[in-house]
């Protein structure tokens, strides 16, 4: 048997199956993994940029907050508070004060008519004019005033202002400009993975720093010019990661913002680096899939080689069976343990069981054959000898009268057809009855016996003859014309004449008398026997022992 169609066989199906649910089972599990862990990818990585914006935030805040203060201690001290040009310019310059600020840190004390009384300067230059505080009426004695970021020279800047005094005696005002270089310092220490970097701006999106200082140092740079919109609601707490695109790239962006002092910080990731984590995780999950799939595949494979291959084998095995082909040698795999070898054996045992029965109707049949061709030789046999017996006479062993009549009747037509003559003879022992009176039957039958084997030894092979009744034998002479037929005739005589039976040692003498006719196809058979009956006759009349031929023939 051989498969028409590889699709209609049960066990491919199944494997197709097996193979497509595995790389569906596989790429469903991949696709599902891989989105869970971008996912948690995206948000521990917020999560850790956002504590390190933090971190940066809480850095710059706290800068902020010693230098303001710093101002609100000086604001409180003496020789601040005296306003006096000579005094409170000496304090500001002496060496416990000036180096409380770094370079491009004013510091400056008005009165009360916003009249400069001195300021840090060393080189007594006055506050530049371009960015000149003015703000003196929101000054309060409590809080801290502070301005927006301004820009100078060459870093951005914000003023911090306190009222100098009691309310009282309300006087002045002490100014000083926070520089951001101060945080220049520690920047480097903050880091947003490899590649990432950070920006502070202030509360309108100018750059107060950024890793190229360029596009931080004189306040025309936004962070909008990096692809980034100021979120609307910068103040509120950040939930999710931020994803922009800009010339450079994809960036995951986290912020934070400090209301106090009025700054962002903002940390940008390239999304390419976060990532990389992830597709090192896909190209895990293509590595177990490229494993699996071969694998799958090369166990398909040995089992189809294993075992569908010695199944369609046995099921052809079978097939061949069962066309009738019972001698077939038993299936060759038996050895194996395994299921198609248990099938195998099952399947063997039951051949050899079928092969053994088949053996036994095969001999039994045989004995039934030869025993009925025994019956029926032994009944044609028995038929023959019947035959033999219904056309023989028991006691001489010669033709009976109705198998000589059998012949006579196909020498009759034969003889007409080729135009040729044949002769009968009749033959009568002489006084027979005397015999059987004298010695007795058994004698008489002896004497039967010897006649008719005279007789026949003295015919021809084709002539024939036969018993007629009591002592009275036909003999037929084919191809013989009646002259002959008495020459024949008449040695049947002489030869019974110069017998010499003997019986219990008694010479018995015996004679026959013969008659000779020829076939006479206008007379017939019957008639032309009786013809040599009647000549037969005549002889017993004349005296015996002679031959007559039939008067009707020419002689
Ligand atoms: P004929 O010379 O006139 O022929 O006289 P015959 O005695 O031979 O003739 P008949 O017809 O008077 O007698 C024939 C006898 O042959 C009568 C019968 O008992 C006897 N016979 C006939 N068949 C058999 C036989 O099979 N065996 C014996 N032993 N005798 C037989
Ligand atoms: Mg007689
Ligand atoms: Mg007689």
């Amino acid at each position: 048997m051989k498969i028409k169609n590889i699709f209609s066989s049960l066990i491919f199906r199944s494997f197709i199956i097996l193979v497509l649910f595995i790389s569906l089972l596989i790429s469903g599990l991949s696709i599902y993994f891989i989105h869970n862990q971008k996912k948690s990818l995206n948000d521990s990585v917020f999560k850790r940029n956002f504590a390190e914006i933090e971190r940066l935030e809480e850095a710059i805040a706290q800068k902020m907050k010693e230098f303001e203060s710093t101002l609100s201690l000086l604001s409180k001290t003496s020789s601040i508070i005296a306003l006096d040009k000579t005094e409170s310019s000496s304090f500001l310059k002496s060496f416990d004060v000036s180096s409380l600020f770094i370079s491009g840190e004013t510091v400056s004390l008005y009165d009360r008519n916003k009249t400069l009384i001195c300021d840090n300067s060393m080189v007594g230059e006055s506050l530049k004019q371009n960015h000149a505080f003015t703000d003196f009426d929101k000054v309060s004695p409590i809080r801290s005033y502070k301005t927006s970021w301004f820009w100078e020279d060459d870093s951005p800047k914000k003023y911090f202002a306190f009222e100098v005094g009691s309310r009282a005696t309300a006087s002045g005002t002490i100014v000083a400009a926070f520089s951001f270089r101060r945080i220049w310092q520690n920047y480097s220490n903050y880091a947003v993975g490899e590649k990432g970097f950070l920006v502070v701006t202030d509360k309108d999106g100018k750059i107060l720093m950024h890793p190229n200082l360029q596009l931080a140092l004189n306040g025309k740079h936004k962070i909008s010019e990096i692809g980034i919109s100021l979120p609307k609601a910068i103040q509120d707490k950040q939930t999710e990661p931020l994803n922009i695109s800009n010339s450079q790239g994809d960036f995951l962006v986290t912020y934070a913002y400090n209301d106090d002092y009025q700054f962002a910080v903002f940390s940008l990731q390239p999304i390419s680096e976060v990532e990389s984590i992830l597709s090192s995780l896909q190209s895990v999950v293509i590595l177990i899939f490229a494993t699996i799939l071969p694998v799958t595949i090369l166990i398909i494979l040995l089992l189809f080689f294993h075992f569908a291959i010695p199944l369609y084998q046995l099921i052809s095995h079978i097939n061949h069976i069962g066309e009738g082909n019972f001698e077939a040698e038993p299936f060759p795999i038996s050895n194996r343990k395994d299921e198609i070898g248990l099938l195998a054996n099952a399947f063997n045992n039951m051949l050899s069981l079928i092969q053994k029965q088949m053996k036994q109707l095969n001999e039994h049949q045989k004995y039934l054959e030869e025993q009925v061709q025994k019956r029926t030789q032994e009944l044609e046999n028995a038929k023959n000898q019947l035959e033999i017996i219904s056309k023989t006479d028991e006691l001489t062993g010669l033709p009976n009268r109705r198998d000589l009549r059998e012949k006579i009747q196909q020498e009759a037509h034969r003889a007409t057809r080729m135009n040729r003559n044949f002769c009968f003879i009749f033959i009568d022992i002489d006084k027979f009855k005397n015999i059987n009176d004298t010695y007795g039957h058994q004698c008489g039958d002896e004497v039967l016996k010897t006649v008719a084997s005279t007789i026949r030894q003295l015919l021809r092979k084709y002539d024939f003859v036969a018993r007629w009744g009591g002592e009275e034998f036909l003999a037929v002479l084919p191809e013989t014309e009646i002259q002959g037929a008495k020459i024949v005739a008449e040695r049947f005589r002489q030869s019974i004449e110069s017998l010499h039976i003997k019986y219990t040692d008694i010479e018995i003498p015996v004679t026959v008398t013969l008659g000779v006719s020829q076939f006479d196809g206008e007379l017939g058979i019957d008639k032309s026997i009786q013809l040599a009956d009647e000549a037969l006759y005549d002889g017993k009349m004349n005296g015996r022992n002679q031959v007559v031929v039939a008067i009707t023939q020419n002689k």
